[in-house]
This record gives C-alpha cells, sequence and structure tokens, in this order.
C-alpha cells in the first residue's frame, strides 16, 4: 500500500509503514521567479511531480509522501522581499528532525525530492549526516538536475537557463496556466560569462552569486518561447524517469554495511 503520511492514523502509521517502505519529501521553495512567475513554482512542481510519481509506482513500491517542505534555502533571492527562506544550519537541522520521525515509522529509506536547485549540496550533506545518524539509506532526486549543478538547460540560453527560464516557465505553465504572465516574460540570460570555460553554471569553478547578480528581473534564463505543451511534455519525460529511480530506491541495499549507530 501507498499513499499520503498525513492521512494516515496513528496506528494506520504502524500498520503501513514499515522496513519496505520508501518515504519521500517534496522539498520546494517560495521564492521570487522572476516578474513573470508566482514564488510558489518550486513547491508547485516538486509537490506535483511527487503526486504523479505516487500515482505512476504506488502500485508497485511502498511509496510514502509527506507534505511538501516549501521553505528551503532560498538566500540566493534574500534580496527579494516576500522570499520566504530558511538559513542553510536551520535546514539542515529541520531534515534532521523529520528524518528522525521518518526512523521512527519503521521505514529505512528516505528520499528528498528537491525542486529547487539551491538546496542540492546542502542535501547531499543531509543524505549522509542522517545516513549516520539515523541509518537511514537516503537518496536526493530532482525532477531536473539543476544547470548550476551540471544539469541540461537549453542552447538557447546558452546552458543558462537555471532559473525561470523556458524549461521551469514551461512545466509551471503546464501546471497551473493561469498563474504564468507570459506578457511580463523577457530573456535575462548572462551573455557575458559565455566566453568563459570555467566560470560559469556547470563549469569546473564553482562560484557564489545571488540572483540580483545578475540584474533586477531576477530570473535567469529565456522564458520566451515556453508554452503549456512543452510544459506537458517536459512533465512526462520528468515523471517517467523518476519512476525508474523510485523503482532502483526501493530496491537499493549496501550488502555489506556495518551497522550504524542510531540517534533516535
Ligand atoms: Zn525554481
Amino acid at each position: 500500500m501507498s499513499g499520503r503520511l498525513a492521512e494516515l492514523t496513528g496506528p494506520g502509521v504502524a500498520k503501513n509503514l514499515g522496513p519496505d517502505s520508501v518515504v519521500l519529501l517534496p522539498v520546494g521553495a517560495i521564492e521570487q521567479h522572476g516578474p513573470h512567475l508566482p514564488m510558489s513554482v518550486d513547491a508547485v512542481i516538486a509537490e506535483e511531480v511527487a503526486n504523479a510519481l505516487l500515482g505512476s509506482v504506488g502500485n508497485e513500491v511502498d511509496l510514502w509522501l509527506l507534505p511538501t517542505l516549501s521553505f528551503s534555502k532560498s538566500d540566493e533571492h534574500a534580496w527579494s522581499p516576500g522570499t520566504l527562506w530558511l538559513a542553510g544550519d536551520t535546514l539542515t537541522r529541520v531534515l534532521s528532525d523529520l528524518a528522525r520521525c521518518v526512523a521512527s515509522t519503521g521505514a529505512r529509506r528516505f528520499v528528498f525530492l528537491n525542486g529547487h536547485g539551491g538546496n542540492s549540496s546542502l542535501l547531499v550533506t543531509a543524505c549522509r549526516n542522517i545516513r549516520l545518524e539515523y541509518g537511514l539509506l537516503t537518496f536526493l532526486v530532482h525532477p531536473f538536475v539543476p544547470p548550476a549543478a551540471g544539469g541540461p538547460s537549453t542552447e538557447e540560453e546558452l546552458g543558462f537557463g537555471i532559473h525561470g527560464g523556458l524549461q521551469e516557465t514551461a512545466l509551471f505553465a503546464h501546471l497551473r496556466p493561469d498563474e504564468v504572465d507570459m506578457d511580463q516574460a523577457r530573456r535575462n540570460v548572462p551573455e557575458w560569462m559565455a566566453d568563459n570555460c570555467s566560470v560559469r553554471f556547470g563549469g569546473p569553478v564553482q562560484f557564489g552569486w545571488t540572483s540580483r547578480d545578475f540584474g533586477p528581473d531576477g530570473h535567469i534564463g529565456d522564458p520566451t518561447g515556453a508554452t503549456v505543451e512543452l510544459g506537458r511534455r517536459l512533465f512526462v519525460k520528468v515523471v517517467d524517469t523518476l519512476v525508474d529511480q523510485i523503482r532502483e530506491i526501493a530496491k537499493f541495499e549496501f550488502p555489506d554495511a556495518a551497522p550504524v549507530a542510531s540517534g533516535i
């Protein structure tokens, strides 16, 4: 059986969750996404992808969704009022506390489905922290690998469509067509970085940045070509990919793991 943990009763959790359960936390964000998108984009995408996963593999994987964590590490957008962000150490603590609760259910697999690229490196660290603290098998999956972390972005955006660009805008338009203002969509691609071999998104040199470093609009990419149809195709592809990943996660074991201290 699969479902949403929050909809179970207390005894229902004990009855339904166990060693084969995969508990999945959608991690979103409430942060500025430029003039054409609402603050909720990452939270909506993470949650809708999680819902679709439950619909697709819920009959074969013992998958349990947690409520979406909508506040996360969005400090690269802190300059934009209304962005609701947690400091990195706060989020690390929140994830550890939630992992302790997950471990108490008897489930052994805990997955972060991350819709906000700014969380990625922290979530990698959290995966190891939680493995050490509670012995859980931990995993990080993305609807898209963020271009800033080497994931794909379109050629038209020079590989820099990392925030509110073509793909994210299209995906959101598929999910919430009435909430996108395409009249406000404009190209904001950092052409000045295009000739850099090293210091660039996805390049071998990491660099600190805020979205305001790329101009006052706040998005980075070119959303002007985004359509609902493109978003629909992307959504199908994203869900198909994640279905395969969740199937593999559900079977993943370390064959010779030493017992890990339980911090529960
Ligand atoms: Zn986003």
